[in-house]
């Protein structure tokens, strides 16, 4: 049986899965520690991929190459756009974009500079032909894993289908934001999904990203690294649904 891949930025996001492990053991995988077993009696793979997404794609593309698993889910913390979210919420990644990834329009010098104008950039999907490969600005999740995700029986607090928005950046600005949860449709933002959203892509594999507001700059809540945990424990019985839907 193939494993699933889980991903995680941090300890605080990877430690709780990585200690449900059966069987648990270090596989060596690049830069990025990587722990395999059974997870409620299905392989299952924890990678912590670092911040970012440079380390995100990357860590994603071994543990792919090293594994080949049947799917992949990125999860862990993240910032609140929406104003109907709250730290402890969640986000199933319906539809994942690069915020980051945005062109924008032609316009002369001396004609200043508008942070609102860009569009969304095609973000080129790796294949070894040659030519230019196919571009996306957004990545949808597997019907399967979403599925699996939105039959998680959780009461603790809001479970929420949308945008995750990512990119190497923390936005702290509310007008920002709230352009971002305007424009794109944001719910939360992070900085790992789309990177491996877009790996998942370029190998064709099944992918969800999942994110539990840590905090909120719309409400002003800081930073709580201990939602990390229950982030992990929605994902763990994802993971269960996943296998007991799908079979595989
Ligand atoms: N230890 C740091 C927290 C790191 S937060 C501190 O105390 O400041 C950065 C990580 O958390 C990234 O991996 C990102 O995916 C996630 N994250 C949580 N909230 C975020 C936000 N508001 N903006 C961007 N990334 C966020």
């Amino acid at each position: 049986m193939k494993p699933i891949v889980c991903t995680g930025a941090m300890d605080a996001e990877t430690l709780e899965l990585m200690d449900g492990l059966k069987g648990a053991h270090t596989v060596p995988l690049g830069c990025w520690k990587c722990v395999a077993g059974e997870l409620d009696g299905y392989p299952v793979v924890v990678v912590r991929t670092n911040q970012g997404m440079a380390n995100a794609a990357a860590s994603t593309a071994l543990a792919i190459e090293r594994f080949a698993p049947c799917a992949v889910v990125n999860q862990g913390t993240s910032g609140g756009h929406s104003p109907d979210l709250h730290t402890g919420d969640l986000v199933l990644g319906q539809r994942v974009i690069n915020m980051n990834a945005v062109r924008t329009p032609e316009r002369a010098r001396g004609m200043g500079i508008d942070p609102t104008c860009g569009q969304l950039l095609g973000l080129e999907i790796a294949n070894p032909h040659p030519g230019d490969g196919p571009k996306q600005t957004v990545f949808e999740a597997d019907a399967g894993l979403l599925r699996a995700a939105q039959s998680v029986a959780w009461d603790k607090s809001s479970v929420v289908c949308g945008v995750i928005g990512s990119g190497d950046v923390w936005n702290n600005e509310l007008d920002r934001i709230a352009w971002l949860h305007e424009q794109w449709g944001t719910l939360t933002e992070e900085m790992e999904a789309a990177a491996c959203a877009q790996i998942c892509a370029a190998y064709q594999i099944p992918f969800l990203g999942v994110r539990i507001l840590s905090n909120t700059a719309v409400h002003g809540e800081p930073f709580d690294a201990r939602t990390g945990i229950d982030c992990q424990r929605f994902v763990r019985t994802l993971l269960r649904e996943y296998r007991e839907q799908n079979g595989c």
